[in-house]
């Protein structure tokens, strides 16, 4: 597992619909002023630089990221993910990627707080150093070197009874897919009302096929969506997709989708075999489109 470094995907086609999709939700929750958790049980190492040794080899953020910046009409929903990346990026040039721990913070409010898990440990020093920067208090936010499928357990439900949980591993460990299934079922057991997001890569393995359709069967109110930006390669290796599924998500969430998929999808295409898929389903007994506190 010790393998896997996001800086190699920072700003990705994938980071890009997980990370618009996460900002959209701490936007709906910020709406209200009563406080709210956020816990990353994944959090990898926070921010992430775009010209350094790693995203540099790598380059993925040239067909994701780079590809919005100036693409004419973005939708809302990317507007307001391209607002929260500039303002990580104030001179002007996108020099710097903000992974979830760093959006996460960049929306709360003082009164809302921040748990992270991360087990790679020079991710986790990366981590650690990155909040120090962004100057952030050990009140608000706190960084557990733990398995985040375990720590999870623990910290539901959040005093605050509003949360946002993303479960956001790399799924290099097959193994991943059904912790993740795992962790959502005994999270919605402590935590009902929780909004759960859910990232996963559109690869060619059973487990995640069957890790996507057991979470459709999950009797609560979900939104599905996902992106591919291109034909599979005949070796299987590279990311040509992926999905969010998002549990209790805020009703907004699904008119936002339906606007920025085409869009995203147009924009991010690498050839013909680019497309979207968007779904959602209603809890049964509970009226289609209720949100999460
Ligand atoms: N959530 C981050 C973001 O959006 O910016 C990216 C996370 S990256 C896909 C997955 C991270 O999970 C890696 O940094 C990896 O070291 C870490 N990891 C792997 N297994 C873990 C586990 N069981 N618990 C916590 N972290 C783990």
């Amino acid at each position: 597992m010790f393998s896997y470094r996001h800086a190699f995907h920072a700003g990705n086609h994938a980071d890009v619909l997980k990370h618009a999709i996460l900002v959209q939700i701490l936007d709906y929750f910020n709406r209200k002023d009563a406080p709210y958790w956020v816990i990353d049980t994944h959090a990898g190492a926070g921010l992430y630089a775009l010209d350094g040794e790693w995203a540099g080899q790598s380059g993925e953020v040239v067909d994701g990221l780079d590809r919005l910046l100036g693409a004419p009409r973005p939708p809302e929903l990317v507007e307001r993910y391209l607002r929260a990346i500039q303002d990580f990026n104030p001179d002007g040039v996108a020099s710097r990627y903000p992974g979830s721990p760093a959006l996460a913070l960049h929306a709360l409010r003082p009164h809302d707080k921040l748990r992270l898990f991360e087990l790679h440990p020079t991710e986790i020093e990366v981590l650690e150093s990155t909040l120090r920067q962004l100057g952030t208090s050990r009140r608000q936010v706190s960084i557990a070197r733990e398995d985040g499928f375990g720590g999870l357990k623990r910290l539901l439900p959040p005093p605050t009874r509003r949360g946002i949980v993303l479960i956001d591993p790399s799924y290099e460990d097959k193994q991943d897919y059904r912790h993740t299934l795992q962790a959502v079922r005994d999270g919605l057991e402590r935590f009902a009302s929780g909004c759960f997001a859910v990232w996963y890569p559109l690869v060619q393995r059973v487990q995640a096929h069957e890790m996507a359709r057991a979470l459709e069967r999950l009797p609560v109110e979900w939104l599905h969506a996902t992106l591919t930006v291109r034909k599979p390669s005949a070796d299987g290796l590279g990311l040509h997709g992926s999905g969010m599924f998002v549990i209790n998500p805020p009703w907004t969430l699904h008119e936002e989708l339906r606007a920025a998929l085409p869009w995203l999808e147009k924009t991010l295409a690498q050839d013909e075999h680019a497309r979207h898929t968007l779904q959602t389903h209603a809890a049964a007994g509970s009226p289609a489109g209720a949100s999460p506190a």
